[in-house]
């Protein structure tokens, strides 16, 4: 990849002084490590909408469904004018070529789940979107969206990342093939756009060499686009392009299991069977068990049968993006 990835990201997580109070909630994961790896598009709505810092606080009222968003001591409704702004924002980022969002939990303007609602009676319930995050995951459905406190979760922050970083290359895909994510033909393809059997060639690769990241999240999906590819060459771009990328966003948003795992590395230890000694083999089986079990992190077997491929330069398995999904530098299979 020859171009950063970028992720929109509530301003407060990367330490902007705007929160309500005039403070920040900088997230050192966030703004640390992960600064390191994409090129973020901070997004604080409440600011950009006009209401300045410091502020009065808010919270969302009445139904969980379509709340009202109200500061809490005027009893002002800010709901229009934050919708305004949201119908205006998503469609700037449209343009942002964004791979992913990281929203701040529990906000009533960025939050993307289990947000407070108060009704006009009782304790709140724990089931409302915050405005902004909700206008942004109506308009980009596909996109993989997380917030700051699940990340702390070393599954759910592989899982994310690995999404990010598997649409990223999705979409470099698409830029080779001169097409949009609707399958037509993007305003800045060149003169040099590939013809529709180099394009139906750059598909199937791009397909083949993810075979067994997809297999690690859905067997079933993987299968789905494995035949959706071989029928690539009957298809209009309009027709496939959309479909697979419905197909790729669905496999990889399905969490990566430990049996999982284990039947994939299982598929590819199958290609070294006249290559390892008998005690090669059961070593790699008892590890394999041993991650299965959660006695060792998945890095462990990863190690053992890339080294594997490296050894016996295995034309079949070099490219496959599951052996490197993201960068080591990120350790993401360290702690899962
Ligand atoms: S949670 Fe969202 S609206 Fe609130 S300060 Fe952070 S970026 Fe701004």
């Amino acid at each position: 990849m020859d171009r950063s990835i970028r992720l929109g990201v509530s301003s407060c997580l990367v330490g902007h002084n705007v929160r309500y109070d005039g403070g920040h909630k900088r997230n050192a994961y966030v703004a640390d490590t992960l600064a390191a790896f994409f090129e973020f598009v901070p997004v604080c709505p409440e600011v950009e909408c006009g209401l300045g810092v410091p502020r009065q606080a808010m919270r969302l009222t009445g139904d969980p469904a379509a709340p009202r968003l109200m500061t809490i001591h005027a009893d002002l409704d800010l709901t229009d004018r934050m919708r305004a702004y949201c119908a205006r924002r998503v469609s700037e980022l449209a343009g942002e070529n964004l791979c992913g969002y990281i929203f701040k939990s529990k906000s009533p303007s960025s939050g993307m789940a289990r947000v407070k609602v108060y009704p006009e009676k009782g304790p709140p319930s724990m089931t409302g979107v915050g405005l902004f995050a909700r206008a942004f995951m109506d308009r980009f459905p596909l996109l993989p969206v997380e917030e700051e406190g699940r990340l702390n979760d070393a599954r759910l922050r592989e899982n994310f990342i690995e999404r990010v970083f598997t649409l990223a290359r999705y979409r470099d895909l698409l830029a080779g093939l001169g097409l949009d994510e609707q399958g037509r033909e993007s305003a800045d393809a060149g003169e040099g756009r590939p013809g529709r059997r180099a394009r139906t060639g750059q598909l199937t690769a791009f397909h083949a060499a993810h075979k067994y990241l997809l297999m690690s999240h859905s067997p079933k999906i993987a299968g789905e686009m494995g035949r959706l590819t071989a029928r690539a060459a009957s298809l209009a771009d309009e027709e496939l392009i959309p479909e697979y990328q419905r197909l790729l966003v669905s496999a990889m948003a399905l969490q990566a299991t430990p049996a999982k795992h284990v039947n994939v590395l299982q598929h590819i230890l199958g290609y070294f069977k006249t290559q390892l000694t008998p005690d090669e083999k059961a070593e790699a089986l008892d590890l394999f068990e041993r991650y299965r079990a959660g006695q060792t992190p998945l890095v462990v077997p990863m190690t053992l049968v890339s080294h594997f491929v490296r050894k016996y330069d295995t034309a079949a398995l070099k490219n496959q993006w599951y052996l490197q999904p993201h960068p080591k530098e990120l350790m993401l299979r360290n702690h899962v």
